[in-house]
């Protein structure tokens, strides 16, 4: 059984640094050839990397064997380490002279709960620096050959979370039903139909198009496109699961992946990720 006190035993047998520093990083959405060149240093020279369930295997296998790796990942249903107490233990391994890396999926900053850990770090005095990842919504859309915005089509994009707090999406839903701009919505598996029902009754038309990205930049990268009408049935035949990006527009049309060139509304696609292999 992981607690606080026994991680920071076992870090605390090793060598210490003048002062305790964090580096927040942005892992990306998984293929390891997305890090950035700075992360990648950072991971290098790390004692303690705390990471999280987003960050692929590839990518913890950068990390040098000698530092110690910390699982707080969370999956549905199953909480390895509360919020609070993965912030508390980023203090206490600092303070104890380690060089910490705090991994997340992604970029630190978008969906990730690395506002409220910087929050928390510069609360407790701690040196923060802040390294940037490719967010999901990009890498994925790059993946499959997915602009997100284009000219005379989509003006802006929105990144969304879908997820839902007492049984209710709490979203600004008129002016999200936009059909000049791309919605992407993080966390927005399991509410999917829900969240494109509501888009159409605040005016998008049912046929807009939708695609469904799961697991992106990953090896068992999966690409389902639909429209806003036909997802429902689209999930119950595929069952896409997490991670997984809900990506709502006319762009998808524009979807240059080669695979694509066959596919109407509601057609499942298997597009393997040859860059990541
Ligand atoms: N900080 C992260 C997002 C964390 S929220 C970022 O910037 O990407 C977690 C959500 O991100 C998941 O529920 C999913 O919607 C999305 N996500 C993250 N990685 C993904 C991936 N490789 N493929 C598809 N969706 C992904």
């Amino acid at each position: 059984m992981m607690t606080t006190r026994s991680i920071l035993a076992q870090a605390q047998q090793r060598q210490p640094v003048q002062h305790g520093e964090v580096w927040l990083v942005g892992a990306g959405p998984g293929d390891a050839e997305l890090l950035t060149l700075k992360a990648l240093r950072v991971l290098r020279q790390a004692d303690v990397v705390v990471f999280d369930r987003l960050v692929s295997a590839e990518i913890m296998a950068l990390v040098p064997t000698r530092a110690l790796c910390i699982d707080v990942g969370k999956s549905r249903g199953c909480q390895r380490l509360a919020q609070e107490n993965i912030n508390q233990l980023l203090v206490e391994l600092a303070r104890s002279g380690q060089r910490v890396v705090r991994l997340k999926g992604g970029d630190p900053f978008i969906f990730g709960r690395g506002g409220e850990e910087l929050d928390y770090l510069q609360l407790a005095g701690l040196i923060c620096h802040v390294v940037p990842g490719i967010t999901a919504a990009t890498g994925c859309a790059a993946a499959v050959g997915l602009p997100l915005t284009y000219r005379d089509c989509a003006q802006s994009v929105r990144f969304v979370t879908g997820h839902v707090r007492d049984g209710e999406p709490q979203l600004d839903w008129p002016t999200l039903a936009d059909a000049q701009q791309t919605l992407v919505f993080y966390m927005g598996l399991s509410h999917a139909s829900r969240l494109c029902q509501r888009l159409i009754e605040h005016g998008l038309a049912a046929r807009t198009p939708v695609a469904i990205i799961e697991r992106g930049t990953q090896p068992e990268q999966r690409l389902l496109t639909a429209t806003l009408g036909t997802l429902a049935e689209l999930l119950a035949r595929y069952q896409p699961q997490s991670p997984s990006l809900l990506i709502v527009g006319e762009v998808v049309r524009f979807c240059r992946h080669p695979a694509l060139s066959v596919a109407g509304p509601a057609v499942s696609l298997m597009v393997k990720n040859h860059a990541a292999a």
